[in-house]
């Protein structure tokens, strides 16, 4: 067991403190990006004893549906052959075992292939998938077949950019040392006012503008693929269905909310997704966007009070456990507004069940 100070010489906060007192302060996404490599590469965060749990985790269900899902478009695509099935950031592979298991019962069965840098979580998936292969970035999958991408808790991980509304003009949000030798944000040195979309230009004195450039990118580069190669995704996390002003930034640490600044490395730290920024940014990289609903109106869609109805009757002991976890994935006060899956495909490609393109911003 490797012990976890991040303060102690070694710890990502000491190196970080030498880093700042040589060459000033950090970006929030440089302090972002490095806590969370460092965070994933030597640990498994999820479950009851971990520091977070995720929908897969939670239920079979999940992973099932999303399966029938994958399984439905292809069929309705014209069961395009050597397909290939890629999951970003698989955590323990739960997901893509439920998700092929339901999919192989529908005749979809799939090379499979993961995007994932932490070494710990790798050794997990091989356990579950000893036939998948890995890639550390979507560079090096497979480029002459249609791909049904998908990604669940993977998005909020990547790093933000900060920028902050200060008496002079917009700056980057950084990370700075206190005169106690604690993180601190500090506005930068330099003025940033043409990087501030021009709708939040106007914002007051200490306004924040978050925006996820690496989660642009990988959205952009899965739309760029499907609509050379074909193919469908799903992007399933947190967050807004339109773009809001202020910090989302937050860390996490078994189950609970810590201070971001605290101990670099050692907390999971995440940002809400900016969903309508991502649907505009899939569109002009060529994909469809087939439209981003809340993750319990989708989940029901698709039929998950059928399915705990059938598990239930299938394990009566178990009966009030999967009704409780049906409930955490799609009740509004869980997990059933916040989170939301956004569908995208190949522009040749059929609507996706459950989606629709009614954007929250045209609905009143
Ligand atoms: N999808 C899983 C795990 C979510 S946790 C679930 O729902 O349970 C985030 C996952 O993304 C982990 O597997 C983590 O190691 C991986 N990850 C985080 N940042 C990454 C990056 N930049 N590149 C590839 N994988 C990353």
């Amino acid at each position: 067991m490797q012990s976890h100070d991040s303060s102690a010489p070694g710890g990502l906060a000491a190196i970080f403190a030498r880093l700042i007192a040589a060459t000033g302060p950090i970006s929030i996404a440089h302090y972002m990006a490095e806590a969370n490599a460092r965070y994933y590469a030597s640990r498994d965060p999820l479950g009851a004893a971990g520091d977070f749990v995720t929908a897969p985790e939670i239920s079979q269900m999940f992973g099932e549906l999303i399966g029938l899902w994958l399984a439905d478009i292809w069929q309705r695509a014209g069961s395009p052959e050597g397909v290939c099935y890629v999951e970003l950031g698989p955590g323990r592979g739960t997901l893509a075992r439920d998700a092929l298991r339901a999919a192989s019962q529908a005749g979809l069965v799939p090379e499979v292939h993961f995007v994932e840098t932490s070494p710990a979580l790798r050794a997990l998936q091989q356990a579950a998938h000893p036939h998948a292969v890995w890639h550390h970035d979507l560079s090096g999958l497979p480029g002459d077949r249609p791909l049904l991408i998908v990604a669940n808790e993977f998005l909020d991980a990547l790093p933000v950019r900060q920028l902050v509304r200060t008496v002079g003009g917009w700056r980057e949000r950084m990370v700075g040392v206190d005169s106690e030798g604690g993180f601190i944000p500090v506005a930068g040195a330099r003025p940033m006012d043409a990087a501030v979309p021009a709708g939040s230009a106007g914002a007051g004195e200490g306004a924040i503008v978050e925006t996820s450039p690496a989660a642009a990118t990988v959205v952009q580069e899965v739309a760029g693929r499907l609509a050379m190669q074909g193919g469908a995704a799903l992007f399933i996390d947190y967050g807004y269905a339109e773009p809001q002003l202020g910090s989302t930034l937050q860390a996490v640490r078994a189950h609970r909310k810590v201070d971001v600044f605290a101990e670099p490395g050692e907390a999971d730290l995440t940002a809400h997704v900016d969903f309508a920024t991502l649907a505009e940014v899939a569109e002009q990289a060529g994909a469809r966007w087939l439209g981003t609903s809340g993750q319990g109106a989708w989940l029901a869609a698709l039929g998950i009070g059928a399915r705990a109805g059938s598990l239930a009757r299938a394990a009566p002991h178990a009966a009030e456990a999967i009704e409780a976890a049906a409930l955490r994935l799609t009740a509004p006060s869980e997990m059933g507004t916040l989170f939301k899956v956004m569908g995208l495909a190949a522009p040749g490609w059929p609507y996706g069940a459950g989606l629709s393109r009614v954007r929250a911003d045209t609905t009143g």
